[in-house]
């Protein structure tokens, strides 16, 4: 079990968050651009020094150890591959340093070159790979010394979206081999969601939410949570009287609104997705959004029901 109470302030921010991981967990932290993340991962691989706090792994403190002595794997954005080693000996790096005898560090390099498919890629340098395949091989350093604990900042942030899908996969089959204990960062939910056992949601250095990806998605606090979660459909007081609801914000799922039944309305965008249809449809004054197989044309008129039991109340 992961244990920690940490507090770091910068000017204009203040980091301050209590959080437990159990073994072999993998968090993810979700939040926007400045709300703490990599801080918090600093932190806790002791590249950051806490103002106050305390941080326990397996009831062993860390807070008086050196980075390298907290057993720790991390994954950092500004932490690049060596571009004077090849692939292999990239992947390796941390095995020398912890002595590892020969075939052991060999059969281990050997191991992460084929679960990540960079067999081929062995004997080049990071300058010769592509993006996909560089991220790929500074996770593969990250987890060649088998730590206990796995810190991944945005690991696939930087990039592009057909890489990001190829990568996530490998990067879930990778964290199911190891069973590390995990706390990953990210600003996408859906990565979150894919990935986490529970996710954190952290706004402005406090954490807001924590839960499994199910229930944190299906129940979000408040309005700020919902949004970032991608929800779209969140009612003002106003607007849930307007369709019948009680006069207090509320989240309406997807699956709360389906095509037919008594509620009319004017279809406004008309979104193809391919496999389906997202439409953007005023009702009673409010805008609603549902997805749907087909649908009518922009500017037609739609029938909609709307299931009142699926709506979610929300605070503020
Ligand atoms: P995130 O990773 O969620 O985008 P960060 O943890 O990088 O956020 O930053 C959180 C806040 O702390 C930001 O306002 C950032 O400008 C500030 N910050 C981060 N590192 C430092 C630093 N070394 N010195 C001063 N301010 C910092
Ligand atoms: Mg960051």
């Amino acid at each position: 079990m992961l244990e920690l109470a940490l507090a770091k302030a910068f000017p204009g921010f203040r980091l301050s968050v209590r959080l437990s991981v159990a073994e072999g967990e993998t968090l993810a932290l979700l939040g926007p651009s400045g709300s703490g993340k990599s801080t918090l991962l600093k932190l806790i691989a002791g590249l950051l020094k806490p103002d106050e706090g305390f941080l326990r792994f397996g009831g062993e403190d860390l807070t008086p150890l050196p980075p390298e002595r907290r057993k720790v794997g991390f994954l950092f954005q500004d932490y690049a591959l060596f571009p004077h080693l090849t692939v292999a000996e990239n992947i390796a790096f941390s095995l020398v340093e912890a002595r590892w005898p020969k075939r052991a560090r060999e059969a281990r390099v050997e191991e992460l070159l084929e679960r990540m498919e960079l067999a081929p890629h062995a004997k080049k340098r990071p300058k010769e790979l592509s993006g996909g395949e560089q991220q790929r091989v500074a996770l593969a350093r990250a987890l060649a010394n088998r730590p206990r604990l796995l810190l991944l900042d945005e690991p696939l942030g930087a990039l592009d979206l057909r890489l990001r899908e190829e990568l996530l996969l490998f990067l879930r089959k990778a964290l199911k081999a190891e069973g590390a204990t995990t706390l990953l960062v990210t600003h996408d939910q859906g990565e979150a969601f894919l990935l986490a056992h529970r996710v954190a949601l952290l706004r402005e250095g406090r954490l807001v939410q924590v839960g499994r990806p199910e229930e944190v998605y299906a129940r979000p606090k408040d309005t700020w949570t919902a949004r970032f979660l991608g929800h779209k459909n969140l009612l003002s007081p106003e607007e849930s009287r307007a369709l019948g609801l009680p006069p207090k914000a509320h989240l309406l799922p997807l699956k709360a609104l389906a095509l037919g039944g008594s509620l009319e309305g004017v279809v406004e965008e008309r979104l193809f997705f391919g496999p389906r249809v997202g439409l953007w449809v005023r009702v009673k004054g409010v805008r609603l959004y549902l997805e749907a197989p087909e649908g009518p044309e922009e500017g037609a008129p739609i029938a909609l029901r709307l299931d009142p039991a699926q709506a979610v109340p929300l605070e503020g």
